[in-house]
């Protein structure tokens, strides 16, 4: 007889849940979970790999538990006089996203988040015994200082978490509804910034509130803007209090030598490595400004992806796109698809497949 998960002594709060499950599928032009599409330059990817070679005749021995290096390299990054103390790193701001709530959510404790928003925040905090606790946005998703103040007066959460860019709608979220929800709440304000570099150039980020907030926490990644999803390696910028709470928390070692080599080398490359962001940043207002031409509804976007409505049957489109080597998401939002800006050709080659695919309709 097969063994199911059911059979097991599972936790009861895990039971019926279901995993993280973005479709992985070898197909043409895959813009489906927002990563950058543009290969790394070629000399970058030899710096990082002469780095990792390095990093592997000292594998025998265990890693900087402290990412020293990373973290000077990550705080010399963002800038805004942002210190090595006040970084912390992982494998993908979801392992710091956990870690958070291991430090500051968990069993008898709330999280406050305002879906549609990043599917891996609930996921997280049920993986993590943290109640997940949903807000309301405002209409088109926006989220008002008076909105997440109300809401966080409802609520009452012990962590409120606040993505900005949000996933995936990609809607703005601006310094106003920040700094109103930090004043609202006597607990843990977290900002998921994994899309910061598409916003507008001109706009500032929640980077440069974090003078005089220690319960103000920003987390960022090198997954998308950086063209580094595979390496997993995202980070965090807080008060230096809150790191030693990370420290609590983090498995030992837990970033390796490699990650911490290829992470550092990518990093002295900077701006070749975002080189990309502008052109993805074309693409991205190509896509809106093509759909709305073609008669669908894309919402406003400071992200590289584009959150589309009048999607007549979202399931049928996407299998229309997959027959053709195209994959876009599907998120169950009723109505709509999501798609990520590609390269120029990738993007022209989904414009193209949607159009036809309306024409024949
Ligand atoms: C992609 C994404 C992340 C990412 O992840 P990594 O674990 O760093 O790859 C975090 N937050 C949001 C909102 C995302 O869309």
């Amino acid at each position: 007889m097969e063994i199911t998960l059911d059979d097991l002594p599972i936790r009861d709060d895990l039971r019926g849940q279901s995993p993280y499950g973005a479709p992985q599928k070898k197909v043409r032009v895959a813009l489906n979970v927002n990563e950058n599409t543009h290969p790394i330059p070629e000399d970058v990817a030899r710096d990082i790999v002469e780095s990792v070679a390095a990093a592997v005749l000292e594998i025998n021995r265990y890693p900087d538990r402290e990412f020293t290096a990373l973290r000077e390299a990550l705080a010399g990054y963002l800038g805004h006089g942002i210190t090595a103390e006040q970084i912390w790193a992982a494998n993908g701001s979801n392992e710091v996203i956990q870690q958070i709530l291991q430090a500051f959510g968990g069993p008898g404790r709330s999280i406050l988040g305002f879906p549609p928003t990043y599917s891996m925040h609930s996921i997280i905090a049920k993986g993590t015994g943290t109640e997940w606790v949903e807000g309301r946005r405002d209409e088109g998703f926006q989220i008002s200082p008076e909105t997440v103040r109300a809401e966080i007066e409802r609520t009452k959460t012990d962590i409120v978490i606040l993505c900005g860019p949000n996933n995936p709608t990609g809607t703005p979220l601006y310094l106003e509804t920040i700094e109103a929800a930090y004043d609202a709440t006597p607990g843990i304000l977290l900002v998921d910034e994994a899309y910061a570099e598409f916003m507008p150039a001109d706009q500032p980020s929640a980077l440069t509130l974090l003078e005089g907030r220690p319960r103000l926490l920003v987390s960022r990644t090198m997954s998308k803007a950086f063209a580094f999803a595979g390496a997993r390696v995202g980070y965090l910028a807080a008060n230096p209090a809150v790191i030693d709470a990370l420290r609590l928390v983090r498995l030992p070692y837990h970033l390796s030598s490699l990650t911490q080599a290829a992470a550092v080398a990518a990093l002295r490359h900077a701006d070749e490595m975002l080189a990309m962001v502008d052109d993805i940043k074309l693409q991205r207002d190509r896509i809106v400004d093509t759909l709305a031409e073609l008669g669908y509804q894309p919402w406003p976007t400071w992200s590289n992806f584009v959150l589309f409505g009048g999607v007549d049957d979202p399931h049928d489109v996407f299998e229309k796109l997959l027959e053709r080597g195209i994959i876009v998401r599907d998120l169950a939002i009723p109505g709509h698809l999501r798609v990520s800006a590609g390269t120029e050709a990738e993007t022209t080659a989904f414009l193209e497949a949607l159009r036809d695919i309306k024409l024949a309709s």
